[in-house]
């Protein structure tokens, strides 16, 4: 029986032309800057977001902790939404490892933080206040679209404020191609929301299908600073170029098919429709949330084992999640649909 591994859209294994990207990568020492096939990278990703650096890291919780920590100060504060990355789920890091503070802030509807509450939030320079420094956002935010226009409107107002600012892009590209639509250019999207941000996250391991890494993008200073921080952080790698070359090939060949992804959390939001006990979320681009509802509503821990035991695997810390990646089908979703149907309907 094939596994549907709904968890996340890190649970992609390589493709087999990954595999010999991978393997034909040309290799070095990246501490001594001589990879290249991670200097290939930084160079890709930078341009293509139109940055003038960028900065190879393990993971996106480092890439985060450096952008942070290369804005900020001990005693420094950032603003950042409740249900972000940087904020809850990365227990604390930018905290522990640079005192640096949060100011996190609840997200209105649509994934947005209000204006208001931003400016109401941005301390005063006064003894008694953290310096508050720098506006972390996150897009896509739990697989929402953060619209455009906020973005400028958000980034506009930091920076009259004198604050930096941080996008979260682990899925970036979702929301690029969301918004770039069929036939679309997804590419200039993206580096039309990078460019509102003075440092941008993306990840390579998420729906880009690559098995490990993120790039942190900025100017060149911010980026020598992040450097600094990755290598406190213990992330320098030394031939890094055998991962590096399997995020280049992601670039290049899985930003615009994340379109399918999201056309299959669309299938699966209507294969769950009009269940009982079930209220879905339409879905932006490739995470289905559901909430189990009245005499359903403590049973999800049953309903993931349930799944489980027929080889469907999914989420419900919070809520019920469903992610859609490379590596699932429409089969997949449907077998995850109709055994939800089943559960619910017993
Ligand atoms: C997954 C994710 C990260 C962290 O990535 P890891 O590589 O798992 O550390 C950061 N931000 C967002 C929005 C993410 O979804």
């Amino acid at each position: 029986m094939n596994l549907v591994d709904l968890r996340s859209d890190t649970v992609t294994r390589p493709t087999g032309a990954m595999r010999r990207a991978m393997l034909a990568a040309p290799l070095g020492d990246d501490v001594f800057g001589d990879d290249p096939a991670v200097n290939a990278l930084q160079e890709q990703i930078a341009s293509l977001l139109g940055f003038e650096a960028a900065l190879f890291v393990p993971t996106g919780t480092q890439s985060n902790l450096c952008a942070v920590l290369a804005h900020c100060q001990r005693g420094d504060e950032y603003v950042v939404g409740q249900q972000q990355h940087c904020y809850r789920w990365e227990g604390g890091g930018a905290a522990v490892f640079g005192s640096v503070q949060p100011q996190p802030l609840e997200h209105q509807p649509d994934g947005t933080l209000a204006l208001a509450a931003i400016e109401a939030a941005i301390k005063p320079d006064d003894p008694h206040f953290a310096r508050t420094r720098l506006l972390a956002l996150e897009n896509t935010l739990g697989g929402q679209v953060i619209p455009m226009d906020y973005l400028q409107q958000a980034t506009a107002l930091a920076r009259a404020k004198g604050l930096a600012t941080h996008l979260d892009g682990a899925r970036l590209f979702n929301a690029a191609v969301a918004v770039a639509g069929e036939g679309g250019d997804a590419r200039a999207v993206a580096r039309r929301i990078a460019g509102h941000f003075d440092t941008v996250s993306v990840c390579f391991s998420k729906g880009l299908g690559a098995p490990a890494g993120s790039a942190l993008c900025g100017s060149r200073e911010l980026i020598a600073r992040a450097r600094r921080v990755r290598k406190m952080a213990g992330g320098a790698m030394r031939q890094a170029g055998l991962l590096a070359a399997a995020a280049s090939h992601a670039l290049e060949h899985h930003v615009e098919r994340l379109a399918d992804d999201h056309a299959l959390a669309r299938r699966l939001a209507q294969g769950l429709a009009g269940i009982e006990g079930l209220r879905v979320e339409p879905p932006q681009t490739n995470i289905v949330f559901a909430d189990l509802l009245g005499p359903a509503r403590d049973r999800s821990a049953e309903l993931l084992g349930a799944l489980e035991s027929e080889g469907i695997l999914a989420t419900g810390l919070y809520r019920l999640r469903f992610v859609t990646h490379l590596d699932v089908d429409e089969a997949g979703v449907d077998r995850a649909a109709a055994a939800i149907r089943r559960f619910l309907a017993g």
